[in-house]
């Protein structure tokens, strides 16, 4: 106790410690005002420590030192662009989605300039936000009417208020999904109101089970895409068109958060993810998907269906609190477009990258280890190996999609050491690990990240020897 009191008095006048500070020419580019309260922060956490008996090093040096390191990371990013070499496309951790050029391009022009966001230049008066993009998901998925909202959980949210509120909405035991963490469908399903009615079990719900929930006070029957998991063996679940009969037969909706929900038909073998083209084609009255998973543009909800019930969305006072920003519309429109002139395989990553075939990624995967050839002469081993990458982003799970990378390990450094290396490398590279080695998947490099990782590894083995 004693020794803690002596400590405390210790602590330097601010004065003596911003004159420390004032002199670094590294920190001349922030203000007075900056420098001070990050002062004051740094030595009331000192004070605090002190209070509770803790030791802390409370000298001129120390405080400084910490103060500067604060202040310099303040001033810098902390959002990098990483190199993914895990092989999972949609990395939720990494971002989801990487935009396409034609979408960046846009986002590009829209951001830094004034736009027609919502201005009808035909008419020279107010237009809307929802117009830009409105006509382009209704061509791409036969749907009568659209509108789009800040991401898809948002798009739920809205759709059960509007459509549920205060009433009854059957979804079935096996598709009472959470999707990372904070998005769980009876969750949702309470804060919009509505009153959840569970069916069936968690492997087989039967369309009578459906029958016998409904009631005078039934609104939705709500199917949700197991996006993240799969129920497998002995299942049932009935298909959309007995759902839709059933819930047409006694006048209400079917809606289908399709989650992942796809445009266009993704070649992995063994495997069908249904397209929102295909759900709505089925009757379904509306679908909720996501703009950032398999679609592969920025974050947003799409809601697509019936007139009648995308109306009623349009007028409800949530859609301003959830509606997208100008951003996001720009990457969706400019996504969209891509899909609309054939080139989708081709321009956005995120379908080119799951529809990669394996010969392919095997060829890449040499020409990689060849890249890295080098290394040897430093004592590393590089091969080329099959693995098998993973969708990601909670969508087609357990769907294996056979890959190649290229697998090395150091001499005299641990795989440990070494994927932390990687991590912290001026463009932080994201691996794999696996069996003791570290894994480059080549799934999702392009050509300027095997660059990246060629300098890096060279640059750790000649440091390693110097
Ligand atoms: C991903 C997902 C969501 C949440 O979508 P966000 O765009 O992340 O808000 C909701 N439902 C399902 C079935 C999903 O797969």
């Amino acid at each position: 106790m004693k020794e803690s009191k002596a400590t405390m008095r210790d602590i330097p006048a601010i004065d003596r410690l911003l004159e420390g500070l004032t002199t670094q020419p590294e920190l001349a580019q922030f203000s007075h005002q900056i420098i001070v309260s990050k002062l004051r922060t740094v030595v009331e956490e000192a004070r605090n420590k002190l209070k509770q008996n803790k030791s802390v090093d409370v000298s001129v040096e120390s405080l400084v030192f910490k103060v500067r390191s604060e202040l310099l990371a303040l001033g810098s990013c902390s959002l990098h662009r990483v190199v993914n070499a895990t092989g999972v496309v949609l990395h939720t951790n990494l971002g989801r989605a990487p935009l396409g050029k034609s979408a960046v391009r846009m986002v590009d022009d829209i951001m830094s300039g004034y736009s027609t966001l919502e201005y009808n230049l035909a008419t020279g008066e107010r237009g809307s936000r929802y117009t830009h993009v409105v006509n382009k998901l209704c061509a791409l998925t036969g749907a009568e009417d659209a509108i789009v909202v800040n991401n898809n959980a948002a798009a739920v949210l809205l759709v059960l208020s509007v459509l549920a509120q205060g009433r009854e909405v059957i979804v079935s035991r096996g598709q009472l999904v959470e999707i990372g963490g904070s998005f769980r469908v009876p969750d949702v399903l309470k804060q919009s109101g509505a009153l959840l009615v569970e069916v069936g079990t968690t492997n087989k719900t039967h369309i009578s089970d459906y029958q016998e929930a409904i009631n005078q006070n039934t609104a939705v029957i709500l199917k949700v895409h197991t996006s993240n998991y799969r129920i497998v063996g002995f299942t049932a679940q009935p298909d959309a068109k007995e759902l839709v009969e059933l819930a047409h037969n006694h006048g209400f909706p079917v809606v289908d958060d399709l989650g992942s929900g796809t445009l266009v038909n993704v070649a992995v073998d063994g495997w069908h993810e249904p397209t929102v083209a295909e759900c709505l084609a089925a009757g379904t009255d509306v679908v909720t998907f996501s703009g950032d998973k398999l679609l592969g543009a920025g974050q947003a909800g799409i809601i697509a269906g019936k007139q009648q019930y995308i109306n009623k969305l349009k007028k409800h006072p949530l859609l301003r609190a959830l509606r997208i920003n100008k951003l996001s519309l720009a990457a969706l429109e400019g996504t969209l477009i891509d899909y609309l002139t054939g080139v989708a395989y081709k321009n956005i990553p995120v379908q080119r990258m799951l529809n990669r075939r394996p010969e392919e990624l095997k060829e890449q995967a040499y020409k990689l280890a060849t890249m890295l050839n080098g290394l040897t002469t430093y004592g590393w081993s590089i091969d080329v190996v099959p693995l098998i990458s993973k969708a990601g982003g909670g969508t087609l799970p357990e769907v294996e999609f056979r890959s190649f990378g290229v697998s090395i390990m150091a001499t005299g450094k641990s795989t440990a050491v070494l994927e932390r290396e990687f991590r912290k490398y001026i463009v932080p590279i994201i691996v794999r690990i696996q069996a003791e080695k570290i894994l480059f998947d080549v799934r999702c490099l392009e050509i300027e990240d095997m660059e990246m990782i060629q300098k890096a590894c060279f640059g750790m083995a000649k440091g390693a020897r110097e």
